[in-house]
């Protein structure tokens, strides 16, 4: 399903494949939004930069995201002021306002045409009941200096009980953006796509950058791993502390005038809306239907329920495009961006974004880029990447250690009853074949594809999303194809294939 920036782009070139061992000042791992701001700055600092991805440049997360850039994340600021204080609840606030002006500066520096508007942003909720957590969010935002305001007539065509209202937030293409940034550096920087890295290890002083797939090797002096989920599981141990979360998209023709602004509820479900150019049509982005990924989801839970709300309000309309993508969550919602471990000097990360990831990305790459170059950076102890703060968000860690034992340890014992002949077409599910699971899919025309339904990041059991016809792991958030082909992080190898024969 594409999305409708892929749809509005015809920018993307080809970068070659590492084709040969190389050297470089800095490795970067991963060409999403957050490697190539890296790349950015470091670019203009003088370093030789080296960019490696798996994938095409901004292919993943950042090419399927809603493209609004804020520090307004959800009723945050009474979140972070009860767990964390008002200092830090201020500087995060700061952090994410600078990045809208970095964001701002670089496209006029550059010269980067990417659709980029100042909006207001506003957050939402259309019951009475919960207007008080409204409120206290917009006491909680003026406790911080910062003038947000009450609002409760925005324009949507609903009604709402209130809204918290920051000024002079922005909205952008993300395609467009990432890919500017990338042409204003690739004179100078070496990207390589199409290729997989499978190892970071430390030598004599460098890290070595290992990428299987083609053999080769980078050596550098610094390295970001900006591949969004960490594939390195040990030292760091992300995969303890973050899950995924997968939300899903639509863009609408509504044939009607729109709305200025960009918004999201604050209820549950909670649903995001903005407009954005295709060509001549102004579309309505309407974004929500957000799951853990790898848990069970249907059209009808997905797209079906955002389709529903659009033809709710704009009978008329046409849904033009679908698309989908997931982001990774801390479980103190704080993302981590710094050393990746202790232990590993010059091993920088930045991850965690929760969704909020084009205003965090221009955070985390300043961050990361002072610590390389030894400056200090007032936002980086918020961030602290080997925190070892006491869990705050104790729903969602219960929830984690659940979900990965039961995939990991009882579902993988556990019999399967389903029989082959029970999956229908077009759809998939695991069948026990001499005492083996087997993940089957059975296409439209009843060809089958046998997969071995175990993750290759830690070995989870997979689960069937009959959405996206793929085997996602509900355990950190893997994604692959029906034929096994690796899709997403963190896992980066394709599953293993039975010949259907056999
Ligand atoms: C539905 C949805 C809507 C969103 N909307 C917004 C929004 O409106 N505003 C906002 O601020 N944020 C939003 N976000 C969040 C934002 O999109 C992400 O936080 C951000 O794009 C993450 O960027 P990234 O560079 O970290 O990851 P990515 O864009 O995923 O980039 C990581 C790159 O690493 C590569 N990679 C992975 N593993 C390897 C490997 N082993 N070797 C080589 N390369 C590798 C991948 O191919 C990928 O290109 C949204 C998220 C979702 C899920």
């Amino acid at each position: 399903m594409d999305s409708l920036w892929s749809k509005s782009f015809d920018g993307v070139r080809n970068f070659p494949r590492l084709s040969q061992d190389i050297c470089c000042d800095v490795c970067i791992v991963g060409a999403g939004i957050f490697g190539v701001t890296c790349a950015y700055y470091l670019n203009l600092l003088g370093f030789d930069v080296v960019v490696i991805d798996k994938d095409d440049i901004a292919g993943k997360t950042t090419g399927n995201t809603t493209g609004k850039i804020t520090s307004q994340h959800g009723l945050f600021y009474s979140y972070l002021i009860n767990n964390f204080g008002h200092h830090f609840a201020g500087l995060y606030l700061e952090a994410n306002e600078s990045a809208i002006t970095n964001i701002k500066s670089i496209i006029d520096k550059e010269n980067i045409s990417c659709d980029f508007s100042f909006e207001n942003n506003f957050v939402y909720t259309t019951d009475f009941d919960r207007l008080k957590s409204i409120r206290d969010e917009v006491e909680a935002v003026r406790s911080l200096n910062f003038p947000c305001e009450f609002a409760s007539s925005v324009g949507l065509p609903f009604n709402i009980a209130g809204s918290v209202c920051f000024k002079n937030q922005a909205q952008f293409h993300p395609l467009k953006y990432v890919w500017g940034l990338c042409n204003s550096i690739c004179d100078s920087t070496r990207f390589f796509t199409h290729t997989t890295v499978s190892d970071v290890r430390q030598d004599n002083g460098s890290y070595v950058v290992s990428c299987d797939d083609v053999g080769y090797r980078v050596r550098s002096k610094f390295v970001i791993l900006a591949c969004h989920y960490p594939f390195i599981n040990v030292p760091g141990f992300y995969f303890t502390k973050m899950y995924q979360s997968s939300s899903y998209l639509i863009a609408v023709d509504t044939k009607k005038s729109l709305f200025d602004g960009m918004f999201i509820s604050a209820d549950s479900p909670s649903f995001s809306f903005r407009t954005a150019k295709f060509g001549k049509k102004n579309l309505l982005l309407i974004g929500g239907a957000e799951h853990k990924t790898g848990s069970y989801c249907n059209y009808d839970s997905t797209y079906g329920v955002l389709e529903n709300l659009a033809k709710k309000y704009y009978p008329d309309c046409d849904v033009l495009f679908r698309w989908n993508t997931r982001d990774c969550v801390s479980l103190d919602k704080i993302p981590y961006i710094g050393l990746f471990a202790n232990n590993l000097p010059n091993f920088y990360v930045g991850t965690g974004f929760k969704k909020w990831g084009m205003s965090l990305s221009n955070v985390a790459a300043n961050i990361v880029v002072d610590m390389i170059t030894g400056k200090d950076n007032v936002y980086s102890s918020i961030f602290n990447s080997s925190r070892l703060n006491p869990i705050k968000n104790r729903d969602e860690f219960k929830n984690m250690v659940v979900q990965s034992s039961k995939s990991l340890l009882i579902d993988k014992i556990k019999r399967s009853h389903l029989h082959f002949e029970d999956i229908p077409l077009n759809s998939g599910g695991i069948v026990e074949v001499n005492g083996d699971k087997v993940g089957f899919f059975r296409d439209v025309d009843d060809n089958i594809f046998a997969v071995s339904p175990f993750c290759t990041h830690l070995g989870c059991l997979l689960s069937w999303n009959d959405v996206d016809k793929t085997w996602d792991c509900p355990c950190h958030g893997s994604r692959f194809d029906y034929t096994g082909k690796n899709l997403y992080d963190p896992a980066f190898k394709d599953l293993k294939v039975f010949d259907v024969m056999d």
